[in-house]
C-alpha cells in the first residue's frame, strides 16, 4: 500500500477510546518496565541478581523481537517493501509480536495513518501536535513518545489495512497477539526455573520480561518522538522526520527516518556511507536466500533525487 501517494482518505471516526481499565493496564505496562530500568537494575547488578542466561535471552529476544517489527510489521506489512510467501509473514508476525507492542492489524493501521498525516492534523503521534516552544514541545514529546496510547481513539483497520486482515495467516497471528505476548515472557521465566530454580525464575522474569519489554518500547517510541524533533534532515519531506544515528545500532536500522519518509517504501533506510541498518542486512540474506523477492532496494540516482539542497536542518 503506498500509503505516501494515495488519495487523502478521510479521517476515521473513534472505533474504541480506551476506558479507565483499559488505561489502568496501559499504565501498568508502561510504569512497572520503566521503573525495573531505573530502580530494579542498579540494585540487580549491585546484588549480582543477574545470571548469563538472562542476558542471552535478553538480547536473543530483543533482537528477534526488533527485527520482527522493523521487518515484518513496517517495512513488509506496513510498506511492501518486498514479497514473501505465507510461511515467511507468519515467522515475521510471530517474531514482531514477541516485542509486545500490539496486533500487528492495529499496528500497520496506525503507522500508515502516521505516514498519511505525518506531522499534520490526524497524525496519531506527531510531537509538534502542540506547537512549536519549549513548553509545546516538551507536551509534545511525552504526547508521541507514550501519551497518545492513552488518549489515542483507534484507527480503523478495515479501511487502512484491509490486505492484512484479508491475510487468514496474519490476521490470525494478529488476534493471537495477547498470548504470543504472554509466551514471550512465560518461556524465558520457566527456562530460568529450570536452570536455577525460583531464583532463576524471578531472575529471568525481571530481565528478560520487564527489562526487556521497557527497552523495547522506549527504543519503538524513540522513533515517534525523538526521530521526529532532533536530528538531521538530508532528505526532502513534508514533515519533521530526522535521522538520529545513537539509535540505529539498537533499533535495527530504523532511526535514519528521514530517509524512510522520503522514501517510505525503500527496504533501506540507511542509504548514506556507514549508516548501520541491519533490518536491510537481514532482508539482503533473506533475498540471497530466496526467501524474499521484489525487494525494493533504492538506486544511487533515486537515493540523490530525494535530497534536499540545504542540508541537516536541526532543531
Ligand atoms: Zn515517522
Ligand atoms: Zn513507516
Amino acid at each position: 500500500m503506498a500509503t505516501e501517494t494515495s488519495p487523502a482518505l478521510p479521517l476515521t471516526p473513534a472505533t474504541h477510546a480506551p476506558g479507565p481499565l483499559s488505561r489502568t493496564i496501559l499504565g501498568i505496562f508502561v510504569a512497572v518496565p520503566l521503573a525495573a530500568v531505573i530502580i530494579g537494575v542498579p540494585i540487580a547488578l549491585v546484588h549480582g541478581w543477574v545470571s548469563w542466561l538472562d542476558i542471552v535471552m535478553l538480547v536473543v529476544i530483543y533482537v528477534v523481537g526488533v527485527h520482527g517489527i522493523t521487518i515484518g510489521y513496517h517495512r513488509l506489512f506496513t510498506h511492501d517493501a518486498f514479497t514473501t510467501g505465507r510461511t515467511m509473514r507468519a515467522i515475521l508476525a510471530l517474531a514482531g509480536s514477541l516485542a509486545v507492542e500490539g496486533r500487528v492489524v492495529d499496528w500497520v493501521a496506525d503507522h500508515r495513518k502516521h505516514h498519511q498525516y505525518s506531522d499534520a492534523d490526524g497524525d496519531p503521534h506527531s510531537p509538534w501536535q502542540y506547537g512549536p516552544g519549549t513548553w509545546g514541545l516538551t507536551r509534545g514529546f511525552i504526547h508521541a513518545h507514550v501519551g497518545w496510547l492513552f488518549t489515542y481513539t483507534g484507527t480503523d483497520t478495515a479501511k487502512y489495512a484491509p490486505d492484512l486482515i484479508a491475510d487468514r495467516a496474519v490476521d490470525r497471528i494478529s488476534r493471537l497477539w495477547p498470548l504470543i505476548a504472554i509466551i514471550s515472557m512465560a518461556v524465558p521465566t520457566a527456562i530460568g526455573y529450570a536452570v536455577d530454580g525460583w531464583v532463576g525464575a524471578a531472575q529471568a522474569f525481571f530481565w528478560v520480561t520487564l527489562v526487556r519489554i521497557a527497552l523495547v518500547h522506549h527504543m519503538t517510541w524513540s522513533i515517534n518522538s525523538v526521530c521526529h524533533i532532533w536530528g538531521k534532515r538530508p532528505f526532502a519531506t513534508r514533515d519533521r522526520s530526522a535521522n538520529v544515528a545513537w539509535l540505529a545500532p539498537i533499533s535495527g536500522g530504523e532511526s535514519w527516518h528521514s530517509y524512510h519518509h522520503a522514501d517510505p517504501s525503500s527496504a533501506r533506510h540507511g542509504v548514506l556511507r556507514w549508516q548501520l541498518d541491519t533490518s536491510a542486512m537481514v532482508i539482503r540474506m533473506l533475498e540471497r536466500l530466496g526467501l524474499v523477492t521484489g525487494v525494493k532496494w533504492p538506486t544511487p540516482e533515486r537515493i540523490e533525487r530525494k535530497k534536499v539542497k540545504i542540508d541537516s536542518a536541526a532543531v
